[in-house]
């Protein structure tokens, strides 16, 4: 006998970030939406601690930045500290 019995699955969750600018609540850090094959995205970060072989212990500050933000704000405001930026091409 074949017997058709409904069986109650649970859905599966799983956790996703996504990240928004500190200064615009934009997305940023890769969700910033692009056109095409538009490249946007900012990192803004410091590691500070101990790496070895079987381990690491690393603290992190970061800062979340969109890329406008970056350029309008973080920019002068580097410069004006005395940072210097470097600009590459990183195209191939
Ligand atoms: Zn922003």
């Amino acid at each position: 006998m074949k017997i058709e019995e409904k069986i109650q699955v649970p859905a599966s969750e799983r956790v996703a970030f996504h990240y928004v600018c500190d200064k615009c609540n934009k997305p940023c850090r890769g969700d910033e939406p692009t056109v095409n094959y538009e490249v946007a995205g900012v990192e803004i970060h410091v590691d500070s601690g101990e790496s070895y072989p079987d381990g690491a212990c690393v603290d992190r500050i970061e800062f979340d930045c969109c890329s406008a933000c970056f350029t309008e704000h973080v920019i002068p405001a580097l410069e004006a500290l005395g940072f210097k930026p470097r600009e590459e091409d990183r195209g191939w």
